[in-house]
């Protein structure tokens, strides 16, 4: 492939002369089996990496969030009447459907986010997983035995779908927040109306697709648009029993409150903060060459990034050292480029111009400057990985930037350490780099966050829960948990009791 690099006054940009061409599916809604087309506003969806429109998208409203939320409710008894095994081979179908259609999944995914080859591949991957192994694991769950706990008064636990389920997923990892969604609400019988990210819908859309003809109509139904309109009036409608989202803490906020109203639960996976608490025996090549991978994965536009360096001050400035070169390793390249060591572009204008703010006033307040923090959006949207040495307590260090930047400070005491880690309001995701047993569970255990990583980060099994603490949000993605919280318990008590 021909690559070029595009020289500009900051960065520099890896570039093939042609960008990748796909077949864009239908843009539309997709409602009771049907795809509706706009009667109105659409939205432009932008390709990060050049700046340039891909597709137009209806933008729904209302009237379109009523009209799913009705196919859904109509379409819940059948869906739930079926057994574990039908709903299961649906779901084997549909991952069966994904993963004949990978590349294509693939190619949408790197243009609607300028993902590098090695994310795109994890995302479809994943997803595929994700449906497969709820597949699996629906079939067999685990509950307190029947029996006769009351003199002859045999009691069973049933578990019941919720019925309809509002879902929204965010633009980092469209296809996989989906996946990680839908399978479990699925497995267990729910019926969906879902709204994607108005910023990446092009996956989801193609999941619609494969989708046809795999569900029943109105099992599954997506409604396209923004947060503020469609997502507002799906987790205030009174039509669904559950609102599960994935996204910034404020629309958890607005969207836990509609539920409230409705008293219907949330499921929320909202932000992070990931700290990487690092001991004076830790192996420094392992946490740097962590660093470099999960605070840069999908340039660090991941929850769960390795995003915050708490380095004991007797290996502080040997570690920074390996980081650094580390992540000098990384070239910035749009998404067509299939070389090791690249990052991709912000995903829009907005966000790019919160980062680099975010980076600015930083290095305004003292932060020194280890690498990157230039960014360049004359073609796309790009910052440099960005390492920068922060003051204890910079509020940098303790807010979501969601970005390709990674901020390194010091402790000297453990209990320090531990209580800086906990410092932020996030509770999702952390880690701990040391080679002694006893250390490790002790910091593990005084971690305040969803999953604890020792001497690796973001390790994500789809077996395994992933969740947040404080305002990371409640509810379980991934795992047989998942299946529970899309599910209810119902006790039914049988009287046998003869004369
Ligand atoms: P966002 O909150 O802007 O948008 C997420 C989704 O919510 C979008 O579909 C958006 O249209 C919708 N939305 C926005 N405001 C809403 C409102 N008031 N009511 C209803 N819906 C609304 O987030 P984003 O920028 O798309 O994604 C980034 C955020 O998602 C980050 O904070 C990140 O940490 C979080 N995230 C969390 C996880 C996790 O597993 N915990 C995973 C991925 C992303």
């Amino acid at each position: 492939m021909n690559t070029q690099n595009t020289l500009s006054e900051t960065v520099s940009v890896l570039r093939a002369e042609q960008p990748f061409t796909v077949e864009m599916p239908r843009c539309a809604h997709y409602i009771d089996g049907h795809h509706v087309e706009s009667t109105g506003e659409t939205t432009e969806v932008v390709d990060p990496a050049r700046g340039t429109v891909l597709a137009t998208v209806p933008r729904g409203g209302q009237a379109e969030v009523d009209a799913a939320v009705a196919a859904a409710r109509a379409a819940a008894p059948g869906w739930a009447g079926r057994t574990p095994k039908d709903r299961a081979q649906v779901l084997l179908a549909l991952a069966d459907a994904l993963a004949a259609d990978r590349e294509r999944l693939r190619t949408l995914e790197a243009l609607n986010c300028g993902k590098p080859p090695a994310v795109t591949a994890d995302d479809v991957d994943s997803a595929i997983d994700t449906f497969r192994f709820m597949a699996g694991a629906g079939r067999s769950t685990t509950t307190v035995a029947a029996g006769d706990y009351v003199e002859d008064i045999t009691s069973m636990i049933l578990r019941e779908p919720l019925g309809v389920i509002g879902m929204i997923t965010p633009w980092n990892y469209p296809l996989l927040m989906v996946a990680w969604k839908l399978a479990p609400a699925l497995m267990v019988g729910n019926t969906i109306v879902l709204k994607p990210s108005e910023v990446t819908p092009l996956t989801t859309l193609r999941l619609a697709e494969l989708a046809h003809g795999i569900l029943p109509p109105g099992v599954l139904n997506i409604v396209n648009g923004p947060g503020r309109v469609v997502g507002n009036a799906l987790s205030a409608h009174p039509g669904i029993d559950m609102i599960a989202l994935t996204g910034s803490v404020g629309a958890g906020q607005s969207v836990a409150g509609a539920a409230a109203a409705n008293v219907v639960p949330a499921h929320l996976e909202l932000g992070g903060k990931a700290p990487v608490l690092v001991c004076p025996d830790a192996d420094l090549d392992q946490v740097a060459a962590t660093v470099a991978e999960a605070g840069f994965w999908n340039t660090g536009q991941e929850c769960g990034a390795a995003c915050r360096v708490l380095a004991h001050d007797s290996i502080a400035e040997a570690l920074t050292e390996k980081i650094v070169a580390a992540v000098a390793a990384y070239r910035l390249a749009a998404p067509e480029i299939d070389q090791e060591n690249t990052l991709g572009p912000i995903i829009y204008r907005g966000h790019y111009e919160r980062v680099m703010a975010a980076i600015n006033a930083a290095v305004d307040r003292g932060a020194q400057v280890l690498l990157g923090a230039r960014g360049d959006d004359a073609e796309g949207y790009w910052i440099e990985p960005t390492l920068l040495k922060v003051a204890t307590g910079d509020p940098i260090s303790l807010q979501e930037v969601f970005g390709p930047v990674v901020t390194i400070e010091t402790y000297t005491e453990e209990s320090e350490g531990i209580a800086r880690a906990n410092q932020t309001d996030y509770g999702l995701t952390a880690s701990v780099f040391t080679r002694d047993v006893a250390t490790a569970l002790t910091l593990a255990k005084a971690l305040n966050f969803g999953s604890v990583n020792v001497n690796t980060h973001l390790a994500l099994p789809t077996e395994m829960p992933w969740s947040g603490f404080k305002h990371s949000g409640y509810g379980r993605d991934l795992s047989a948990y998942a299946l529970d919280d899309y599910s209810r318990t119902k006790h039914l008590a049988l009287n046998h009791a003869r004369d």
